[in-house]
């Protein structure tokens, strides 16, 4: 599976401990991340990713090119409700193609925990439903 990591400043110590946390489960998979979030989880867990650039550097709609070819099958979104973003604009974009590609989208902890146990029980299959 290819799966993109994205975290807003406030939320990238939960990013980081996610990370921590399912390694074993996440290492299996071929990761990408948003420049600074990458760099986070890369200095936390030594795992292998791939960067673009940084969110508001158009990291965002990189990854966004990505799900529009259907070359990534899960994003990890840790967006912070709280604090308004320069780039909110990238960020709808990239919520909506994943609405318009059925890519599936966690935007907090506990959905990403959900999603983490539920691709390690192989419960991921969800395109030969469409
Ligand atoms: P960053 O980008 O990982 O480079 O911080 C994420 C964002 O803030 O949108």
């Amino acid at each position: 599976m290819n799966i993109a990591l994205i975290a807003h400043d406030k939320k990238k110590k939960d990013m980081v401990n996610f990370m921590v946390a399912y390694t074993s489960i996440l290492e299996k998979h071929t990761l990408y991340a948003t420049g600074t979030t990458g760099k986070r989880i890369q200095e936390a867990t030594g795992l292998p990713i791939e960067r673009f650039q940084s969110g508001p550097l158009g990291g965002d709609q990189q990854i966004g090119a990505k799900v529009a070819t259907n070359d990534m099958d899960l994003l990890i979104f840790f967006r912070d409700p709280l604090t308004a973003q320069p780039h909110e604009p990238d960020i709808s974009a990239l919520m909506r193609l994943c609405d318009v590609y059925q890519i599936p989208l966690v935007t907090n902890l506990g959905g990403a925990e959900v999603m983490v146990r539920a691709l390690d029980a192989g419960f991921f299959d969800w395109r030969n439903l469409q």
